[in-house]
């Protein structure tokens, strides 16, 4: 009922928590297999001393009735680590849970928001976090991640106001995050290198990422035979901006000239211009009708991000003829955000060309990156970017546990 192993449970009984009701303490010991081990490595060490008050571990409820496991902890000399706390079977090192109760918290983390895990738990959310922490540090300990990786998109995500960025990342074939780090630049990444190491980074065929010029080198650097790609979203997403400039400043142009009703409709266009065009309603279809009869060079603009957007379906060399056909067209637009774009286009030719011949779909790991975004918008509560980066590993990282007792 306790959810512990390896554990002798001397006494249980129940006393009073101070505030009118009562919780449960069991006293317990390791059993003679596991004691004396030290906490860092589990080799077993002889013993150095034993603490003078007993602590106690926060346990799954029994029912509502909280539950803590108390023991006196003892020290152990270990010939690597020094003097150091010894183990315990049902927590890990550093702990005020028992392994139980953290991995049933991160397990609820993965599946609902923070607040309701805080509430149904009873912990505070600094707690969670902390939590959280500890149990991807175990985790991520027993697996490597890293392992096997021959496809990865790198991204960066910002989370809260001000530029400050993660960079994420991913593995295309399984969508999974597989690393994390703070800040947006080179030294970030060639972490991820240094972690991965030389051999494991000849094995990665494809790359792909945004325009950022620092990934390019870096990566051109640490894995010079990976086929370089850029992201489809990135792209698209380029050409959206440049639609909702045009846009924009279409809207301004109207009010300026006295037409503040058509620069209203023009301002309710954007959800029709942006969209896919499958995904339409049929009122943002006429009104996509409207601006291809009222407003030519609006609806040059739909065209252009479509077409880029299409480029992207096609298949090799019928792509590479309908790039060099889209960059011409946007060059003649006469629409300036377009006319910059196809610059940008020009530049990254071979890139998106790349992505297009190897077919690298990034639609699982851009899932990853959306459910990213999402959690760094979401008040879940993390103090730091460590904080978000164990969110992320626990969630998107395949280091979510099991259910104790559920196996
Ligand atoms: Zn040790």
């Amino acid at each position: 009922m306790l959810g512990v192993e390896h554990t002798v449970i001397e006494s249980v009984d129940l006393e009073s928590d101070g505030r009118g009701g009562e919780v449960l303490i069991a006293r317990v010991r390791p059993k003679a297999g596991v004691a004396s081990r030290c906490s860092r490595c589990q080799r077993r060490c002889p013993g150095y001393d034993s603490g003078a008050k007993p602590r106690r571990w926060r346990s799954l409820d029994l029912g509502s009735t909280q539950v803590f496991l108390q023991a006196t902890t003892c020290r152990v000399n270990c010939p690597e680590h020094g003097v150091v706390v010894a183990a315990v079977p049902w927590a890990r090192p550093g702990s005020r849970f028992t392994t139980a109760f953290e991995d049933t918290c991160a397990w609820l983390v993965c599946h609902a928001t923070l607040s309701v895990v805080a509430i149904l738990l009873r912990v505070a959310w600094r707690s969670v976090s902390d939590i959280v922490t500890r149990v991807i540090a175990a985790r991520s300990e027993a697996s490597d991640r890293l392992a096997g990786l021959r496809r990865i998109g790198i991204d960066e995500i910002s989370y809260r106001k001000g530029q400050r960025y993660l960079l994420v990342v991913t593995d295309h074939d399984t969508g999974r995050l597989v690393w994390a780090g703070k800040d947006r630049t080179g030294a970030t990444l060639r972490q991820f290198f240094d972690d991965l190491g030389p051999e494991r980074a000849a094995a990665l065929t494809h790359v792909s990422a945004d325009g950022a010029e620092f990934i390019h080198t870096v990566v051109a650097e640490r894995a010079p035979r990976a086929v370089l790609c850029l992201d489809a979203f990135h792209v698209v997403a380029w050409a959206t901006k440049a639609l909702d400039e045009v846009r924009r400043a279409l809207a301004a142009q109207l009010r300026r000239t006295g037409r503040a009703g058509q620069a209203t409709t023009i301002k309710k266009t954007r959800w029709a211009l942006l969209k896919n065009p499958p995904e339409l309603t049929s009122d943002q279809r006429t009104t996509l009708a409207a601006i291809a009869k009222d407003n030519g060079a609006l609806y040059r603009a739909y065209l252009l991000k479509e077409q880029l957007r299409m480029i992207f379906q096609a298949e090799l060399p019928e792509a590479k003829a309908l790039l060099a056909g889209w960059i011409s067209w946007a060059r003649r637009s006469r629409i300036p955000a377009f006319i910059r774009l196809a610059k940008t286009i020009t530049r990254f030719q071979t890139l998106i060309l790349n992505a297009v011949e190897h077919h690298l779909s990034n639609a699982r790991s851009e899932a990853t990156n959306t459910h990213l975004r999402l959690l760094t918008r979401r008040a879940y509560g993390y103090h730091s970017p460590e904080s978000l980066i164990a969110m992320a590993d626990l969630t998107r990282g395949g280091l979510c546990p099991p259910l104790p007792g559920r196996s």
